[in-house]
């Protein structure tokens, strides 16, 4: 699945920002009202990360897929077009850029932007986090281009256990990456990430996946959830039952034997309220436990003796355009909040490329401009943030 960000790269770091933690403290209590938390997102004038799909073509069809989108609803952008994208980007504020597909490596137009990215970050920016997002069946070609890349994170999306991978992705799907994984992991160290998409048909082998990527040389390991959408999968969908018992069973990971140090990463978010519900009900968490990192991330991380740490990247808020937003083919901005439905995209749009001249910082002011916002962050208050704060209560009592 072409995750929201990806693993961005995981923790970036620690930030002594006291005054962060105590806003997602107040507003787990209840005590932030809808004013205050608008302030607090207009805090992120520029969205720290910026996630571009830069084609609509993959060689797989996974079951799971939320990324179907069978007609661009206008052009997609040309090279030259992308090129003004990244060097606003690349000028402006941002933290971190990703480069997502479908599948980035498929054709010469997602590596031809990977090498201009690479170029302009050079010249431009040169502290820039980059990253790429791919399904790793079709890089071996490209090996080169991302070893110079020098990317902050390279994510490949593997779906658990041989086995569990071929059922969601196609006979031979694991036997086409594994290659490419071992050469990842060899080259990129713990740069190299394996992403995992958590569904009915891989959870219950979970950790035994974790721990055979592994023995493949993969030392970070990012896991999101399986979004369902009309035309996915949606018999791989998890249910609360399913999320208490993958956050119980992690604990299992803390003792297991490990070839080398291992983290796993778990996006406990928004985007999927009944594993954050879950997360907050589960002895992971803790108010007092809550870090910055440098990116504005909170996360509650662990580590264990036999060298495997448990991170959790715990954003209870909405990105809702601030804190990361998405840029399709056509150059049409969208929350996070609101990519996993294509259907949806044309009445989502917060801002277009072409309509601000392909210059970042002009989209990302039309973009938290637009009543879409409002309506996000607005609906999340009234609704969600009332589940979790009278999960807390409870947790706390
Ligand atoms: S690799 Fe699979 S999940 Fe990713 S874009 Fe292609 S079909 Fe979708």
């Amino acid at each position: 699945m072409p995750a929201v960000t990806g693993t961005a790269g995981g923790r970036n770091g620690s930030a002594p920002d006291l005054e962060n933690v105590q806003f997602y403290r107040s507003l787990l209590t209840g005590a932030v009202d809808l004013p205050c938390l608008d302030a607090h997102l207009r805090t992120h004038p520029t969205p720290v990360n910026v996630s571009m799909v830069v084609n609509n073509s993959c060689n797989l069809s996974c079951r799971h897929c939320y990324l179907q989108v069978p007609t661009l609803a206008d052009r997609a952008l040309g090279e030259a077009e992308w090129e003004r994208v990244f060097a606003t980007a690349l000028a402006d504020d941002t933290t971190m850029l990703s480069l997502n597909g479908k599948e980035v490596f498929l054709g010469t137009k997602g590596p031809g932007l990977l090498h201009k990215l690479v170029e302009l970050r050079r010249r431009i920016a040169p502290e820039k986090r980059i990253g790429v997002i791919t399904n790793g069946t079709l890089i071996a070609p490209h090996r080169q281009l991302i070893e110079g890349a020098h990317l902050t994170f390279l994510d490949i999306s593997v779906d658990g256990l041989p086995e569990d991978h071929d059922a969601i992705r196609g006979p031979g799907a694991f036997a086409a990456v594994r290659p490419n994984l071992e050469w990842a992991a060899q080259i990129l160290g713990p740069r190299a990430f394996v992403s995992l998409t958590a569904q009915k048909r891989n959870l219950p082998r979970f950790n035994e996946a974790v721990l055979h990527m592994n023995g493949l040389g993969i030392q970070h390991v990012g896991v999101s959830f399986y979004h369902p959408a009309p035309y996915n999968d949606t018999g791989l969908t998890l249910s609360a039952e399913d999320h208490d018992r993958f956050f119980r069973e992690l604990r299992g990971l803390g003792a297991a034997q490990l070839d080398r140090p291992l983290t796993v990463f778990v996006e406990v978010d928004t985007l999927c309220p009944e594993a954050l519900t879950a997360f907050l009900r589960s002895d992971w968490f803790s108010l007092d436990r809550i870090e910055m990192d440098r990116s504005r991330v909170p996360w509650i991380d662990y580590a264990f003796p036999n060298g495997f740490r448990m991170q959790f990247k715990f954003f209870p808020i909405p990105w809702a355009g601030y804190h990361s937003v998405r840029i399709t083919p056509e150059g049409s901005v969208l929350s996070v909040d609101d990519i996993f439905d294509t259907r949806l995209y044309p009445l989502r749009i917060l801002a277009t490329a072409r309509e601000n001249g392909f210059d970042f910082p002009a989209m990302m002011r039309a973009a938290q401009d637009s009543p879409r916002v409002g309506r996000i962050i607005g609906e999340y208050h009234r609704t969600l943030l009332p589940r979790l704060v009278g999960i807390v209560a409870e947790s706390v009592t």
